[in-house]
């Protein structure tokens, strides 16, 4: 693979500045003073060698209409494809990749089954993936997410898909690709991706829960996503939604796992038609009419409301983002989110105001990506 480019080395103000313009760019230099509250001139001393060194651009058309004397002033933008990087996102089968450039643009994407779980034959498979999503173009950096816990230095405590603890992920594969290597838990780069490129940009607070093969939860805060340690081990996913619901594998009565994941549901409605039934099914299924499903989807939806009345309710964001492969869950079921929702929350408070958004496997690779990107930016 292609040497690594040039680190960055952004730092303090000129680092602000380059990151204002990529999640704000095109952007003029007034704008900039004024949010970083700087004079023109400084702005200009600070990204004068930005644009030297090729990160910002200016673009061709000026900034307005031109008034008194001066040269106008033209909007800038960052350079993104100076910088490249790779997500990756790896579950027990297989990792899923892509490409980004500087603004989480996707150029390509891929996917490799993994061949067995022992660490050195998944860290050749991440190899033979991120070359071929590399196609011999040099990498800035490359990020991973997996649901479990990650540790600082990018060591993998606990992966119980993949059998894994203690294993030091990041270094086995930044010695194996020669770039720096960004870790982290799967929840945790998609809370960022949101953060940075999503439904998430330029608010000060927000919440994301994912719903999948289990329930995840991040939080965004004060302008930061909030760190815990604990990413991965599913801690929303157990809190009691429903005192007469279904039973998770751990034996709680009504949890979010039993009401809103993939499993949880199919069980559901599989014992009321007496034959195992994918989740989509279900969910296609209670489209139809179908009284065992409708009434399974319609439980999980208000369960869901519940859930994001109780988000709403207890961390006070601005916006409640629903994600993960089995979002569709809250269309399919609008009318019984907005129901359970209603249920929780006090008719004097604002209107939650909640998005949905499934995600793919490359949207969580695109959230491992924007890790690695902001690992290297913020370095
Ligand atoms: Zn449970």
């Amino acid at each position: 693979m292609a040497a690594s480019p040039p680190h960055l080395g952004l730092e303090g103000l000129t680092r602000d500045l380059a990151i204002a313009i990529l999640l704000d760019g095109p952007v003029s230099r007034a704008e900039l003073a004024r949010r970083h509250d700087l004079t023109p001139g400084t702005v200009t001393r600070l990204v004068t060698p930005l644009l030297k060194a090729g990160l910002v651009l200016e673009a061709e058309a000026p900034d307005g209409p031109r008034r008194g004397l001066g040269r106008p002033s033209k909007p800038l933008s960052i350079a993104a494809g100076t910088h490249l990087f790779a997500g990756l996102k790896l579950t027990g089968a297989s990792v899923s990749g892509v490409l980004v450039d500087m603004s989480a643009h996707v150029l390509a994407t891929g996917q490799i089954e993994l061949v067995g779980r022992d660490p050195q034959a998944v860290v050749a498979r991440i190899e033979a993936l991120v070359a071929d999503l590399a196609g011999g173009r040099a990498l800035a950096a490359v990020g991973i997410g997996l649901g479990g816990n990650v540790g600082p230095d990018d060591v993998v405590q606990r992966a119980p898909f993949l059998g894994w603890q203690n294993v030091p992920l990041g270094d086995l594969v930044g010695a194996r690709l020669g770039v720096p290597v960004a870790l982290a838990n799967d929840v945790a780069g998609l809370t960022e991706a949101q953060h940075w490129f999503g439904a998430g940009r330029g608010l000060d607070s927000f919440a994301l829960i994912t719903m999948g093969v289990g329930v995840g939860y991040g939080l965004v805060s004060g302008g930061h996503r909030v760190e815990t340690p604990d990413y991965g081990i599913g801690l929303i996913g157990h809190m009691r939604l429903d005192p007469n619901g279904p039973r998770c594998a751990q034996g709680h009565t009504g949890c979010a796992a039993a009401l809103l994941s993939d499993a949880g549901i199919e069980a559901s409605v599989a014992a009321g038609l007496g034959r195992p039934v994918s989740f989509d099914e279900c969910l296609d299924l209670a489209l139809d009419g179908n009284p065992v499903a409708s009434s399974v989807v319609s439980a999980s939806g208000r369960a869901l409301g519940r859930l994001v009345a109780a988000v709403a309710n207890i961390a006070l964001p601005e916006r409640v983002i629903l994600s993960g492969e089995s979002a569709r869950l809250a269309e399919v079921a609008a009318r019984d989110v907005a129901a359970g929702l209603q249920e929780d929350r006090d008719p004097l408070a604002d209107e939650v105001d909640y998005v949905v958004q499934p995600s793919d496997p490359f949207d969580w690779a695109r959230g491992a990506a924007v890790i690695a990107l902001q690992r290297v930016l913020l370095a």
